[in-house]
């Protein structure tokens, strides 16, 4: 059996049951699922507010929509933001015609705020902060620095879906925290996310934004009994970002399980600790203190990372690349040089197989293949 990085795992007869319910209904788009996934993942995730999305993607983009135009930031004004990240995190910044302006990584592959201080300038407005695997690097200290410089601070938690820090969730100190939901993160549907705003007022505009400017939901409409149902006004241009109701039935079955689920990736984690140990040629990226990780992803840097890599494939084991450093990509290249950390790891990380299939025996074979090759 081939030994893939993720493989989802769905309780598919409760996910079907929920579906069944949307179908029989007849209610499968916005509202209904989606209230009822919002009101379980603001209890859950500990925050006061939590919009349902299509994607993280369009979540970034909206939390950086809606902070520029209420604080009136003009285009070109910069957002700091990380190299070593998805490229959705970084196109977010670019559709809002904001400029990214890309800051070096810690020893966590998180953003160093050393280096996000030193590239502070007039025109910067916010931060934009990726936990990398689910860790929760220096957050404190960005928390801190954006507060002390009055930037603004988005969280991309796409891999922070129940990761915790000194005991409790990560937020609410950001202006925007943004989960993802897609296929292969912690909580798999298939696509979707959901973006929780510190303010209400924002939270409000998202809800009107996400869903083409249109200033009440259909569901509300239609709950509002004798009410001019179609006498909605559209107050300004908005975008199709709303999540629907066959997405939001799954991501309600799949929370129950995710704390559960977390803690079998962390023993998966530790597994992988105990064997990697004493083998310097396989240095394992730590968890910053303080930090209950969702263990999106367990990663370790080794020299010659691609040879690697073939060898491995060889054995039917496929880990993965997160990431390489986004100045490599013609698009960012104008930053290229300007992260020397994001380029070393660029080069020499890997993800290790990390799903619920995985059982301590496939930990050890991977770990000893990995010892193998590296020597
Ligand atoms: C997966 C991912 C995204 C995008 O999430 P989608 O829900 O697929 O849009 C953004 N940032 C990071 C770090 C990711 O891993």
């Amino acid at each position: 059996m081939p030994i893939q990085l993720f493989v989802p795992s769905f309780r598919i007869d409760e996910c079907l049951a929920g579906i069944r319910v949307c179908l029989e209904k007849g209610w499968t788009g916005l509202g209904f699922k989606t209230v009822e996934f919002e009101d379980a993942w603001k209890k859950y995730a500990e925050l006061p507010h939590a919009h349902f999305l299509s994607s993280n993607t369009v979540g970034l983009h909206l939390a950086l929509h809606v902070l520029k135009s209420r604080f009136g930031w003009a285009d070109d004004d910069e957002v700091i933001t990380t190299p070593f990240t998805f490229v959705s995190t970084n196109h977010a910044i670019l559709h809002s015609r904001l400029r990214p302006v890309f800051a070096d990584l810690d020893e966590f592959l998180c953003l160093d705020p050393s280096s996000v201080a030193a590239r502070i300038t007039p025109r910067t407005r916010a931060v934009m902060f990726v936990g990398i695997g689910g860790n929760t690097g220096q957050y404190d200290k960005i928390v801190d620095l954006c507060q002390q410089r009055g930037l603004k601070l988005i969280l991309d938690a796409a891999h922070m879906a129940g990761t915790r820090t000194g005991g409790r969730q990560v937020g609410p100190e950001p202006d925007a925290v943004v989960f993802s939901f897609q296929a292969v993160k912690n909580l798999p549907t298939a696509d979707s996310g959901m973006i929780c705003f510190k303010d209400q007022e924002d939270d409000e505009r998202a809800r009107k934004l996400s869903w083409l400017g249109i200033n009440k939901d259909t569901y509300a409409r239609t709950a509002a009994q004798g009410a001019y149902k179609w006498m909605y006004d559209v107050e300004e241009v908005g975008f199709k970002y709303h999540g629907n109701s066959i997405m939001a039935s799954i991501a309600l079955v799949q929370l129950k399980w995710l704390d559960q689920d977390n803690s079998y990736r962390r023993q998966l984690a530790a597994w992988y600790r105990a064997r990697l140990a004493g083998h310097d040629s396989v240095r394992v990226v730590e968890v910053a203190p303080g930090c209950e990780s969702a263990t999106h992803l367990f990663q370790v840097r080794v020299e010659r990372r691609d040879a690697v890599m073939l060898a491995l494939n060889e054995h039917q084991v496929y880990p993965g690349v997160h990431y390489r450093d986004n100045t490599e990509y013609r698009m960012y290249s104008y930053a290229n040089g300007s992260c020397p950390n994001a380029a070393r790891a660029s080069s020499d990380i890997i993800s290790l197989p990390l799903h619920m299939n995985l059982a301590r025996n496939d930990v050890n074979m991977v770990s000893d293949l990995l010892i193998r090759y590296t020597k």
